[in-house]
């Protein structure tokens, strides 16, 4: 059986030559997304990294690309969600059909996330934020000669623990980065951060992770349960991952709006 994009190509081509007028084509497009496995499901995925200011010009970040939160609104969207992308500084367009928020640093991606996951089925937390951010914002450039000896660093509020108060009900998923004791470290995490599905990455590998095009996940459920994806492009990762959190009992139960 033709889906509604390919019944518009071949409607198109038995008209010989008819040219496929634009609205036809959203409208089938439209109709994928109502009939896609999150269709009528709120998710909010935030991405990136997070920038905190030393001053006007200087920051401590990460080198967190993005590409796996925008691979996850991206495929989210895809299957019928109404996505919002809380995005922290990156070189990304995009993704269409998604609602994005941009964001510089932790504060302004907490109030942004909090804010979106309220009344959210899922929430995807594929952010780098950073752990700590300066005492003091400078609010003049820091000079070479009178610059401090020393930064002092506060700690940021970690988001994702504060989910399980902002938004209860939502399927909570957290993203892990480890160089080691990936198994030991991500069913910590899990457990600390109250979160229904643990996405595991080793970062010590080149060829995976950070700042990459590719990853290999092994994702840790609150039930216990275990999947590994062996590597593969961003997109493809982010697509089994969906098919994986939707098919959770909590998400797939609950009616089509
Ligand atoms: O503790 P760790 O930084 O390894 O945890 C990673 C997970 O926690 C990611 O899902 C990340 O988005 C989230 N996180 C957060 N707020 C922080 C630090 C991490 O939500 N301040």
């Amino acid at each position: 059986m033709l889906g509604p994009v390919e019944g518009a190509l071949a409607s198109g081509e038995r008209g010989m030559g008819r040219m496929i007028e634009p609205d036809e084509i959203v409208r089938a497009i439209d109709a994928t997304r109502r009939e896609g496995i999150l269709s009528g499901r709120r998710v909010v995925v935030s991405a990136g990294p997070t920038f905190e200011s030393l001053d006007p010009v200087r920051f401590l970040g990460n080198r967190s690309s993005g590409r796996m939160g925008f691979a996850l609104a991206s495929e989210a969207a895809q299957l019928g969600a109404r996505v919002t992308l809380v995005a922290g500084p990156v070189n990304l367009e995009g993704p269409s059909g998604v609602d994005r928020i941009d964001v510089t640093d932790a504060l302004s991606m907490e109030a942004a996330v909090y804010e979106a996951a309220a009344g959210a089925d899922l929430v995807i937390m594929a952010a780098a934020v950073s752990d700590f951010r300066p005492a003091v914002r400078e609010e003049q450039k820091i000079k070479k000669g009178g610059g401090p000896a020393a930064i002092e660093l506060v700690e940021n509020p970690d988001i994702l623990c504060g989910l399980a108060d902002k938004a209860p009900s939502a399927v909570r998923v957290g993203f892990a980065a480890e160089t080691e004791d990936l198994e030991k470290n991500a069913t910590a995490k899990l457990l600390a951060k109250d979160v229904d599905y643990l996405v595991a990455n080793d970062v010590s590998r080149a060829d995976i992770g950070f700042d990459s095009e590719a990853n290999e996940v092994t994702v840790f459920g609150r039930d216990g349960s275990v999947v590994h994806l062996s590597r593969r492009p961003k997109i493809e990762i982010a697509a089994e991952l969906l098919k994986l959190f939707a098919r959770d009992e909590r998400l797939s139960a609950r009616a089509n709006l």
